[in-house]
């Protein structure tokens, strides 16, 4: 049988997406500087074990170690011509776990840097950076795309955009908002309704938000509701951190419980968010709670 699309199965239930890699893989031994990408070529059982635990606790959706796979990104290190290949592996790696009825979730994090007129990146070469790394995604077997933590509509709409030039597949968009003065706004200051019809406008199958700056389960609740109601009616996604982050010494800790995550599960599923999953400080344990929801 073939397995549906990801966004007509979204349509007819509620999904769990998996949690944080970045928390796992420092667990594991990552120093904060170093590049995560080269664990798919160096570590590849180190990332399968990280999927694998998040595909046993019950996510359907197995995120690819890529966040920071873009050419911009890799060349921080002096691996810019990595792209392909590694890219391609973390596509492989998530679908050797995803299994029959998963889905491998192709990750585009932010390009890191401004577009024009804020940095020299013009919106022709940030697509081309993009392509390059989502056509990689796609040859290693990626079943949709998500471009997230973005905090700059137009940066998220040339992801879109970029998905959308080289596959039919699936492109989910997530931003990461911050509250000011009351209010959730992206880092550039674009608020909710705006930034999430723009993800629409553009392409994107399924909108939300992850992660986000200090905001609190309540928060994210309440940024819920506007998502929602920006969607009218179409695919949404909300990946929360464990809470707020609180900084101990040179660490950053996340303070919400499996228990708390998965009461935030039931409350986001009864406002109508379609697909629920984990940001910075959510593990697989958060993960279960919240799948059994
Ligand atoms: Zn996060």
């Amino acid at each position: 049988m073939k397995k549906p699309s990801l966004t007509e199965a979204c349509q007819c239930s509620s999904l769990t997406c998996d949690g944080a890699m970045g928390t796992q893989l420092i667990q594991l031994g990552m120093q904060l500087d170093e590049c995560g990408m080269l664990w798919n070529a160096e570590r590849p059982d180190d990332i399968k074990s990280v999927h694998q635990a998040y595909r046993s606790a019950g996510c359907r959706l197995i995120t690819t170690n890529s966040f920071g796979g873009s050419r911009s990104m890799l060349e921080r290190h002096g691996l810019g011509g990595k792209v392909a290949e590694w890219n391609r592996r973390a596509a492989q790696l998530a679908g050797e776990v995803a299994g029959p009825d998963g889905w491998v979730i192709g990750d585009v994090g932010p390009f890191g840097d401004f577009l024009e007129p804020l940095g020299d990146t013009t919106p022709e070469e940030l697509e081309a950076i993009f392509r390059e790394q989502i056509s990689a995604l796609v040859e290693g077997g990626a079943d949709a795309i998500l471009v997230e933590t973005m905090s700059d509509p137009a940066e998220l709409c040339v992801g879109i955009q970029a998905a959308r030039s080289v596959t039919e597949l699936p492109v989910i968009a997530t931003y990461a908002f911050q509250k000011s003065a009351g209010e959730y706004r992206t880092m550039m200051g674009t608020k909710v309704a705006a930034a999430i019809t723009a993800a629409y406008d553009a392409g994107a199958s399924i909108a939300g938000a992850n992660c986000g700056t200090d905001l609190s389960l309540a928060d994210y609740l309440e940024l819920a509701k506007e998502i929602v109601a920006a969607a009218d009616g179409r695919p949404t996604i909300l990946q929360p951190n464990a809470g707020a982050p609180r900084q101990v010494g040179a660490e950053v800790h996340y303070d919400a419980t499996p228990a708390d995550m998965a009461e935030l599960t039931s409350q986001l599923r009864a406002l109508g968010i379609s697909i629920v999953g984990g940001c910075c400080g959510t593990s697989p344990a958060h993960l279960a709670a919240m799948a059994k929801v």
